[in-house]
């Protein structure tokens, strides 16, 4: 059979978003899927679970055609029989007109997330959903918390190129395991340790696979780096490592964060983080001492109620040393904010009216049982058209959540690939294509490129795109936008020639535009994105978020957060596994051999108190559930602290749901966010 390699882009919830060589067999499969070695960040390398991409997209549980529910919720499969998509979208545009005749339009929920990232299939609902003045929804559950304390500092969401690891003397990952996440920010270390004999510290509440290959690890307990950022950053201010010079010409307020600084002290660190004094002066002298110092910052610690306050902590490091202005030296958070996309085509934003209400996406369980507050005082939701995301797993309070999906008057429509734990809630699924199946165009957080991907094989059986079924009920709801009569292609070109970038005609032909600005400007060396063009030590929260009041303007330890008590001692992170990523990829073989089956990480002190042995059953739980898990023995991180990588899909939990059964629905300060990783449990024999 002819076998051709053709480009494409990774669309998952990644901030590598690799460029991909896809092995197309006969024009219709996919075998194996590797990296571009062109594209200068991927190099050539992807994760496991991507290389295998054949598993997913020719599963023998693909959806292949629309669906109705004619048995019970929750069922799967077995409860649905096929329908046309005629049949199906006008079903669906009309149980949306009904929950608005009856509730009013802000009744409808139009709820997506980043089951893939590419611009038009992601962000077109919005198109929808402002045309017809439907609910908005405020996207909390990744980087609201991160996003929030690094604009707190930076003032814009980029930092220095990915590729710089590599000229780099000292990397940094800070909250982040990109070992089993991110595999292509080793690749970039591998090369500075290779190149340079670079050093690579990890910080992050247990031993990783990344801590496992670095010089040094740090455990803190969870909710406390920023305790160990403001520590750090007294030593560089009492050993002379702080570079004044640079922070007079950079920075807003050198003078007042030292000041600030001077209660904050390694042992003050030490009482709160759990960690030695020595530790964290050995890692300040090892920080201060190296010019060329990058902190790769993942999302791992801002998923806290304090989040938002540790991450912006952190970010004040390179400016406090001047590593900003090194080849090599800075830091990265994100690069989303990196290219200037006009969005209006693609989301109808002109079409936002901005009374519309705002519904919380993290607190759905509350939005869909009659919260008052979470519904802003408005109509209940009534109806849920549903892209991209499995709130029934991925959303905290997952408990609520299913409550209120069961409601009764409660309309679902989903529209996915496989049939998820949310598909199997709802009254009308769809199937829907891969992105080896449609076009799209994706920015990247951990590189410079903007990449075209262009479909490279057939839709699958019946399955439609997320935009061809958005323009679908368009026609059927009357929504009015010049979007709704394109093509995604005629979309993306559009929005590249109003963005004053490349057209689709002009576009490279390998699809990937390096968008890498020059070095003085990735650096910020013209000025950091604030109206003083300085750094901010002292942040303003109050432009940020109505949540500000606990928040100090310096980097601080903000004790805001869920740290247990006798009845519930340990805390909790429901950190990512190697081979899921949230829950896609949870149903491949390749994915579900490799993770075994849900586990607790419990260290073995805790486990012998308990009287359990490596391998038993053990009850988890707080005030919103338990579920069982097996224990694992591991030593890699302080006594308090419990790590159940997933998410696992919640069949393969005794009782039928999963970790976030135990997560917290709370907003993080000042504008909301998940707080994953910021509960406190017991733990008990099973
Ligand atoms: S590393 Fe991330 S972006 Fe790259 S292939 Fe894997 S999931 Fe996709």
């Amino acid at each position: 059979m002819a076998l051709d390699i053709v480009p494409s882009v990774c669309p998952h919830d990644c901030p590598s978003a690799c460029a991909l060589a896809v092995e197309r067999v006969g024009g219709r499969r996919i075998g194996r899927v590797r990296g571009a070695a062109a594209q200068t960040y991927t190099r050539g390398v992807v994760c496991a679970k991507v290389a295998r991409y054949g598993e997913r997209q020719h599963h023998p549980d693909r959806l292949s055609q629309p669906l109705r529910r004619v048995g019970e919720k929750g069922v799967g499969r077995d409860a649905f029989r096929p329908i046309s998509w005629d049949e199906a979208l006008d079903e669906v545009a009309e149980r949306l007109t009904c929950a608005a005749q009856r509730h009013g339009l802000e009744s409808v929920w139009p709820y997506y997330y980043a089951g893939t990232m590419g611009l038009v299939q992601r962000d077109g609902i919005n198109r929808l959903r402002h045309a017809m003045r439907y609910s908005r929804e405020d996207l909390t559950i990744c980087n609201a918390l991160s996003d929030a304390g690094w604009l707190a500092g930076v003032g814009v969401k980029r930092g220095v190129d990915g590729r710089e690891i590599a000229k780099s003397d000292l990397i940094v990952v800070w909250g982040g395991n990109p070992a089993a996440t991110q595999v292509n920010v080793m690749t970039h270390v591998a090369a500075a340790r290779r190149e340079r004999g670079a050093g690579l510290v990890v910080i992050d509440p247990y031993r990783t696979a990344t801590a496992e290959q670095a010089d040094l690890h740090l455990a803190p307990l969870p909710g406390t780096d920023g305790a160990l950022a403001c520590a750090v950053m007294h030593v560089l201010f009492k050993e002379g490592c702080a570079d004044r010079v640079y922070m007079a010409r950079y920075t807003d307020d050198p003078a007042g964060l030292e000041a600030h600084l001077a209660t904050r002290d390694p042992a003050w660190a030490a009482r709160i983080t759990g960690l030695a004094e020595d530790e964290i002066v050995g890692f300040a002298r090892l920080f201060g001492r190296t010019r060329r110092s990058y902190i790769r910052v993942g999302y791992g610690f801002s998923r806290s109620r304090n989040g938002a306050a540790q991450l912006f902590a952190v970010s004040c490091l390179p400016a406090v040393t001047g590593a900003w202005a090194y080849e090599g030296g800075g830091a990265l958070y994100s690069n989303l904010g990196l290219v200037e996309l006009d969005r209006t085509l693609i989301e109808g934003l002109d079409r936002l009216d901005p009374t519309t209400r705002i519904l919380d996406q993290s607190r759905i369980g509350a939005v869909l049982t009659g919260d008052r507050r979470a519904l802003g005082n408005g109509p209940p939701v009534s109806a849920l058209l549903i892209q991209n995301t499995n709130p029934l797993v991925v959303a905290p309070e997952s408990g609520l959540v299913r409550g209120g999906f069961a409601r009764s008057d409660l309309f679902v429509c989903v529209h996915e690939q496989f049939m998820t734990e949310t598909a199997a809630m709802a009254d009308i699924v769809l199937p829907a294509t891969t992105f080896l199946e449609h076009d799209d165009i994706y920015l990247g957080g951990a590189h410079s490129y903007l990449q075209l991907g262009r479909a490279v094989v057939p839709p699958h059986g019946e399955c439609r795109s997320n935009h061809d079924v958005i323009c679908g009920l368009a026609r059927r709801l009357g929504a009015d936008h010049p979007g709704f009569a394109m093509t995604a292609l005629e979309l993306i070109d559009r929005t590249l020639r109003i963005s004053g970038l490349p057209d689709v005609e002009h576009y490279p032909e390998d699809g990937r535009l390096d968008c890498c600005p020059p070095f003085a400007t990735g650096h910020f060396l013209d000025g950091f994105a604030h109206a003083d063009e300085k750094f901010h030590f002292r942040a303003d929260w109050p432009a940020i978020g109505p949540a500000f009041a606990r928040l100090p303007a310096f980097p601080d330890h903000v004790g805001v957060i869920d740290d247990g008590d006798p009845e519930r001692p340990f805390r909790l992170v429901a950190a990512p596994s190697r081979s899921f990523l949230n829950t896609t990829f949870n149903n491949t073989p390749s994915s579900l051999a490799r993770e075994g089956r849900p586990t607790a990480l419990v260290h073995p002190e805790a486990l012998g108190r308990l009287g359990l042995d490596d391998g038993d059953r053990v009850r988890i739980g707080n005030r919103r559930g338990s579920l069982v898990l097996h224990a694992q023995s591991f030593a890699g991180m302080q006594k308090r602290v419990v790590i159940v990588e997933g998410l696992w899909p919640n069949h393969a939990f005794e009782e039928g749901i999963g970790i976030n059964l135990l997560t917290s629905a709370d907003p993080g300060l000042p504008r909301g966010g998940a707080v994953f990783h910021d509960t406190s449990v017991w733990l008990r024999p099973a």
